[in-house]
């Protein structure tokens, strides 16, 4: 079922601009989405914190960990833990808060909620619910894949966010070999712990010369943004340990196209189809190239039918 929730959000007084900041008034029966710093605390927004200071209860990923924060910025309001252990249960309750007309802001340890983060679950089920006494507003700041990708120095006009690979590295490689054709930017979380043998399968699957940006510790006093090879950023953390600590982005580069690619891939495919069977051909262009096997086999097979539609 598909819902649409429409929101009023307060209004400009007459005659005051659009972009002029006014009050924020947080409304009954209404779960707030709030961004909180990834580092710097002060990257939080004006928004944000009156949003934490008005609401009736703050759901937080690590309640402990929170307090740090809100004690930084004199909020007293109720906390509730929310967290993937206890994400099904508290769903119901904080839903049936907001029902009875309290408002509830959802925040995680950092950053934007959702983001690699819990409250997917209650999000979704505000929505299915399709109840129109409850609302759904998100309160926009920090996230650390959009904050990395903009200071990347890669294509940000078509992008992915893939999130953690997975920990063991069959699936990682698997995972990553899923990727292998993607024109698109690609944003990924990593671990610390796992930077190295990330980067060895990275390397191994989009090849050592594959373009990366290595995002750590952004807004915090050892932030380290680098943009190289997946061989020269491997090279470059296996050989200084303070680049294996702290919090990790990695921004991949997409595969590139190029009219050069193509003309390249048909002038193997020719010159060898003119001396080997097709699945012979294919097998040595994939290896050299690195294509995708069906798509090679495909334009094996068009050039082999028609040879004067090869690009050389
Ligand atoms: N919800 C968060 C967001 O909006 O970015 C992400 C939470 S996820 C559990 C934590 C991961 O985000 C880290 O492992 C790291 O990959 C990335 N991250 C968070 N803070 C970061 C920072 N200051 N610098 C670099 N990466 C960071």
């Amino acid at each position: 079922m598909s819902t649409t929730v429409s929101i009023k959000h307060n209004q400009p007084a007459a005659g005051q601009a659009e972009t002029e900041r006014y009050n924020t008034v947080v409304n009954a029966g209404t779960l707030y989405l709030v961004a909180t710093p990834i580092g710097n605390l002060d990257d939080i927004t004006q928004r944000a914190v009156e949003v934490l200071q008005q609401v009736d209860i703050i759901a937080a990923e690590d309640t402990r960990h929170s307090q740090r924060l809100l004690s930084h910025l004199s909020v007293n309001s109720r906390m509730l833990a929310y967290h993937e252990h206890n994400e099904e249960k508290m769903t119901e309750k904080l839903f049936a808060e907001l029902v009875h007309g309290k408002s509830v802001a959802l925040i995680s340890d950092a950053g934007t909620p959702l983001i690699s983060d819990p409250g997917y679950r209650l999000v979704s089920y505000v929505h299915a619910a399709d109840n129109d006494t409850v609302k759904i507003v998100p309160v926009p700041g920090v996230c650390a894949a959009i904050t990395a990708l903009s200071a990347a120095g890669l294509a940000t006009d078509a992008f992915t966010f893939e999130g953690f690979p997975p920990s063991r590295q069959g699936a990682r490689l698997n995972f990553f070999e899923r990727l292998a054709g993607q024109h698109r930017t690609m944003i990924f979380y990593v671990s610390c712990h796992k930077i190295i043998n990330t980067l060895k399968d990275m390397q191994e699957v989009f090849s050592a010369e594959r373009r990366v940006a290595f995002a750590r510790e952004l807004t915090k006093t050892f932030e380290t943004i680098k943009r190289t090879t997946l061989s020269e950023l491997l090279a470059w953390v296996e050989a200084d340990e303070n680049q294996r600590k702290g919090e990790i982005v990695l921004i991949v580069e997409g595969k590139t196209a190029t009219a050069t690619d193509s003309r390249q891939l048909d002038f193997y495919l020719s010159t060898l189809l003119a001396e080997l069977p097709v699945k012979q051909c294919v097998k040595l262009v994939v290896q050299l190239t690195g294509e995708n096997k069906n798509e090679v086999y495909k334009r094996a097979l068009q050039i082999k039918d028609n040879p004067e539609t090869a690009e050389n």
